[in-house]
């Protein structure tokens, strides 16, 4: 089972909810951890949640073109090809602007002369670290880089069949939720009872039902029974499956990287029984 944990914008609770989940589900009599993985590769922290040293590192790479002056004839093929602003022509000489690359190899399989080949760049790193009854891998975007999804994929890569993985997500609605929510068996859509929660939560899950990943809502920060909410998910037919209540004490823990069922041990059996719920209700499911 691989649960993807989402929200609409940052600040909901989305970590909370996947830490929280694997701290629950982490148990050192099964032959494997539940696996964790951070997919906010701008600003991973579950890490820091778990209070665990990193194991390894692996460097993201992805192909860019190279242009060397020997065979160029300069005809722009290339930049012609090119339907990201990713090189263009520049009298003889092809500048290439890797930052708008999305490797997608159409320029070097238009140069007709062999001036373009294939190189790499990084763009971020991986790196894995564990806690008991947890593994954890996380995705870090280099500095300076903005292709985010790469680096999602990379720390996705290597599901094992069987594996228990949640994968806590990243904020907001654009190709970064693509590439964390795309193929996983369900989506933990995380929101809160405002105006700009409900808004988010209708784009994160217009997203994921695009992808065709069925999905579930958890209300953080409830206060009282939020109407909008409630009618957006029985309007789409989207279950609430966690509330979890407003509480300063539980705020004050998290901000201190404290996790949630550590926070308040009644959270573990809540939350090992939405896990239970989610193999429950999803997985034959996805399985059809
Ligand atoms: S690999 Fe694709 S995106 Fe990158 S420069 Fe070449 S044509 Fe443009
Ligand atoms: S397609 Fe090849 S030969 Fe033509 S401008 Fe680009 S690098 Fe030079």
């Amino acid at each position: 089972m691989e649960v993807c944990v989402v929200s609409g914008k940052g600040g909901t609770g989305r970590t909370t909810v996947s830490v929280g989940l694997a701290v629950a589900l982490g148990d050192l009599s099964a032959p494997n951890p539940i696996e964790l993985i951070d997919c906010d590769v701008e600003a991973p922290n579950d890490h820091l949640y778990l209070r665990c040293a990193d194991a390894g590192e692996e460097p993201v790479l992805v192909p860019v073109p190279f242009w060397a002056p020997e065979g160029c004839t300069a005809c722009g093929a290339c930049a012609r090809a090119c339907e990201f602003s990713g090189l263009t022509l520049l009298g003889d000489r092809v500048e290439v602007f890797p930052e708008r690359c999305h490797s997608c190899g159409a320029c070097t399989a238009a140069c007709p002369t062999g001036a373009l080949t294939e190189g790499v760049r990084r763009v971020g790193v991986v790196r894995s670290a564990s806690s008991p009854g947890v593994a954890l891998r996380w995705g870090e975007l280099d500095a300076g880089a903005t292709r985010a999804a790469p680096v999602i994929q990379a720390a996705r890569h290597g599901r094992r069949p069987g594996s228990q993985r949640v994968l806590d997500g990243p904020p907001g609605s654009s190709c970064s939720l693509v590439a964390a929510a795309r193929g996983a068996d369900m989506a933990l859509l995380v929101t809160e009872p405002t105006p700009f929660g409900l808004h988010d939560l209708e784009l994160a899950w217009r997203a994921v039902t695009l992808l065709g990943v069925p999905s579930a809502v958890v209300l953080n920060k409830a206060q009282r029974r939020e109407g909008r909410i409630h009618s957006f998910c029985r309007a789409r037919g989207v279950p609430i499956l966690l509330e979890i209540p407003l509480d300063r004490d539980l705020a004050q823990a998290g901000a201190r990287g404290v996790p949630l069922p550590v926070a308040d041990p009644a959270y573990g059996p809540v939350l090992r029984g939405l896990w239970s719920c989610l193999e429950t209700v999803f997985a034959p499911r996805r399985a059809v």
